[in-house]
Formats: structure tokens, C-alpha cells, sequence
């Protein structure tokens, strides 16, 4: 990357993404297979080049939130089976069996507009049975004391002719926590799950796949891996504190760089920023980057962030801007115009990650991730070398 070609930029290494996609195989057992989430742009990291990357790697199955994503999948050319976990418009079922696209069914009302829709077109629809085992989100509510009423909505579902249940799934609330009450509720979900799908199944419908697991699933709970598993965040390398049942190998994938745009000195007594909330003690050397919260880089950051120059962590002062902030950089030699900024990664053997700063910025690294914007290109690394470079301009310099 040359210096002033871009003011601030991603790098996604494409190696360590598949070094996380091994580990996370390496803890499961051989017939289970992986979904891998790439909802939400996959996690900022690009949806397009991470499903292809993992395609070639042999994943089949991929998870989206909606159906936008999964289009935007097929039309790219992904050829896996995409189940899309939220809600569609009823409009879309054309598209949903035109694109071969599983969709989650999550109430009987809904199964009902997807076969009308499905039946005035004539088309068959594969859907994977969403069931709701103490999330309270989206799902067939399942009790305990009493599987009939869960079971006897399946079956109406079942015996709607153009729906096909390829598959039923949950999702837990709390796999990542450590306390006895969160693995107790669990650990209750997990059997519930499995009593209420031995239930549909003893009715005559079978369920070819099921699945339960998130990232904490797949690190807390591997004896819940079933025929198949959904981990988001921990393919991208996050998400490691939440093992307490695991040890996972996981590399960070994305590194984060701005550039900087100018030096200064400035006296004792010098204002830094938006409502002058930083003062210079004494004289000091400020260096202003290309980076601010119209990026990602939270404004929760302000006062508080650090970023990696040459080798030394440097604090960020006064405000974070939209697209600028300001670092001190008194204690670094040779700061210039054009050098580059580690804003997430490592360098010298010092390191940040999204869980740094999202602990910072009082959120998670979840959030601070899909946070990036558009307007930062995603450069995509394989051995060492850049491959490919997203960016979303016309025209684009590099
Ligand atoms: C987002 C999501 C996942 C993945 O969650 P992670 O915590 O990132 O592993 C799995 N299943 C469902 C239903 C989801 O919405």
C-alpha cells in the first residue's frame, strides 16, 4: 500500500480467515458441517470474497439476514445453499425458489403467506423450521411440560404442499456467558431443542438438519454441534474471551491503517478538538489522521483510544471528528506527513483489536465492526500479498 493513495484502509488476510475456519473444524466432530454467517456485509469484512474464500475451502451452507444479502450472494456466484435467518417479504417468494434460497419459518401465520404466495406461483420452497427455546426473538414457541402444541403447528406447516422442511434450528442468548445460571439456561435450551425436534419427528416429519450453535455454542457446548453449526464471529478471529470450555486458535482478520495528514507542535495551554475538551500540559507534538466516526472509529473513542505509530501506542486527544482526529505523538521520532497508522492490528508486538476498542467504546466488537463504512476500501491479502481491493467509488486511484 502507498503511502497517500488512501487515507485510511482494511486488510483482510484471507489466510488467517481459513486458519480460523480450520480451528473451529478441529473442534467439531467430523460429521458435522459448517454454516458460516456472513450476515451483515460478513461482519464488515465483505460478503462477496469471504463466502468465495470459503466455498473454495468446501463450506456449504451460509447464513444471511435477509434476503437482499442472499441475492447479492447467488448473483456473485455463490452456489452453496444460503438460509436467510430473518424475515422476507412475502413479494420475494418468486425470487427465494428462483435463487434456491432456504428461508426460516418462525410461525405458522407466516408458512401460511409463503404457501399462498408459493401456490399462486407454483413454486416449491425449502425452509428450515425456526424454533424458540428462551430467546424470545423469532421462532415456534416450545415448552417444557408439553411438546403438542409446537408439534401440531409443524405439522400444519408440513402439510402445506409447496413449503419443504429441509431443516430446524434455534439460537441461544447466552452460549458466551460463564455464569452457573447462564450455562443451567443453556443447557435447558439444548435439551428442549432436541426433546421438541424428537417430538416433530416421532410425528413423521423428519428434519434432515439440525442446527443450534452460535460461536459460543461451537466453543461452550460441543457435545450440542448436532449436523450442523451457524458461528459469526469467531470466523473473523473475535470472540476467543467467550470460550470457558475451549481454548480456540483464532486469528484476528482484519487490520485497520489511517495515514497522517499533518504534524504540529503545539505550546503548553493549546485547545485539541471539538468543545476543547483536551489542553495541552505542556508543549507536545500532535499528528492529525484521516480517520473518524464517518469511518467506524466510535466517538466513544475520544480521549480514550490508542493507535500504533511506528512501533509506539500513541493516545488519541480531544474529540474524535467525523473524519479526522488528532494523536499525541510527543514521545515518537520522525513522525511525517503520508505515515502510516495502525488503527486495529499489530505492529512491533504490540497489538489492538475490536474487542479493545469496543471495551473502550462501551460496546462490542460486533457493533464496531459493522460500523465500518463503506467508505473505507477492503484490501484482501493471500500470502502476504494484496489480491483484490473493494472499494465502493466510481473510478477507483489503485
Ligand atoms: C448472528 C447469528 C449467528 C452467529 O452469531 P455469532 O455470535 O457471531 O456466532 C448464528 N445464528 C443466528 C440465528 C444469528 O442471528
Amino acid at each position: 500500500m502507498g503511502k497517500w493513495l488512501k487515507r485510511s484502509w482494511a486488510v483482510i488476510d484471507l489466510d488467517k480467515l481459513l486458519y480460523n475456519l480450520q480451528s473451529i473444524r478441529s473442534m467439531l466432530p467430523a460429521t458435522t458441517q459448517i454454516l458460516a454467517i456472513v450476515k451483515a456485509d460478513a461482519y464488515g469484512h465483505g460478503d462477496t470474497t469471504i463466502a468465495k474464500a470459503y466455498e473454495e475451502a468446501g463450506i456449504r451452507w451460509f447464513g444471511v439476514s435477509n434476503f437482499e444479502e442472499a441475492r447479492s450472494l447467488r448473483l456473485e456466484g455463490i452456489r452453496g445453499d444460503i438460509l436467510i435467518l430473518g424475515g422476507t417479504p412475502i413479494e420475494c417468494v418468486k425470487y427465494l425458489s428462483e435463487y434456491r434460497i432456504t428461508q426460516a419459518v418462525y410461525s405458522l401465520d407466516y408458512a401460511r403467506e409463503l404457501e399462498a404466495e408459493a401456490a399462486r406461483l407454483q413454486v416449491p420452497l425449502d425452509i428450515h423450521l425456526k424454533l424458540d427455546t428462551g430467546m424470545s426473538r423469532l421462532g415456534l414457541w416450545t415448552r417444557e411440560e408439553d411438546p403438542s402444541p409446537v408439534v401440531n403447528e409443524v405439522k400444519q406447516i408440513s402439510a402445506l404442499s409447496h413449503l419443504h422442511i429441509t431443516g430446524a434450528f434455534t439460537h441461544f442468548p447466552c452460549s458466551d456467558e460463564n455464569d452457573p445460571d447462564s450455562i443451567a439456561f443453556t443447557r435447558r435450551q439444548i435439551e428442549l431443542f432436541s426433546k421438541t425436534c424428537d417430538a416433530i419427528e416421532r410425528a413423521g416429519i423428519p428434519l434432515s438438519l439440525r442446527h443450534c450453535c452460535n460461536s459460543g455454542g461451537v466453543l461452550n457446548y460441543p457435545e450440542a454441534a448436532m449436523d450442523m453449526v451457524r458461528p459469526g464471529i469467531i470466523l473473523y478471529g473475535l470472540g476467543k474471551e467467550f470460550a470457558f470450555s475451549s481454548e480456540p486458535d483464532l486469528k484476528p482478520v482484519l487490520s485497520l491503517y489511517t495515514t497522517v495528514s499533518l504534524v504540529k507542535d503545539l505550546p503548553a495551554g493549546a485547545y485539541v478538538g471539538y468543545g476543547r475538551t483536551f489542553r495541552a500540559t505542556h508543549p507536545m507534538r500532535v499528528a492529525t489522521v484521516s480517520i473518524g466516526y464517518a469511518d467506524g472509529y466510535h466517538r466513544a473513542l475520544s480521549n480514550r483510544g490508542k493507535m500504533i505509530l511506528h512501533g509506539k501506542l500513541v493516545p488519541v486527544i480531544g474529540r474524535v471528528c467525523m473524519d479526522q482526529l488528532m494523536l499525541d505523538v510527543t514521545d515518537v521520532e520522525d513522525v511525517r506527513l503520508g505515515d502510516v497508522v495502525t488503527v486495529v492490528g499489530e505492529e512491533n508486538g504490540l497489538r489492538i483489536t475490536y474487542d479493545d476498542l469496543a471495551s473502550l467504546s462501551g460496546t462490542v466488537a460486533y457493533e464496531s465492526l459493522c460500523n465500518l463504512n463503506k467508505r473505507i476500501p477492503r484490501l484482501y491479502q493471500r500470502n502476504g500479498a494484496i489480491v483484490s481491493v473493494v472499494e465502493n467509488v466510481h473510478q477507483p486511484i489503485l
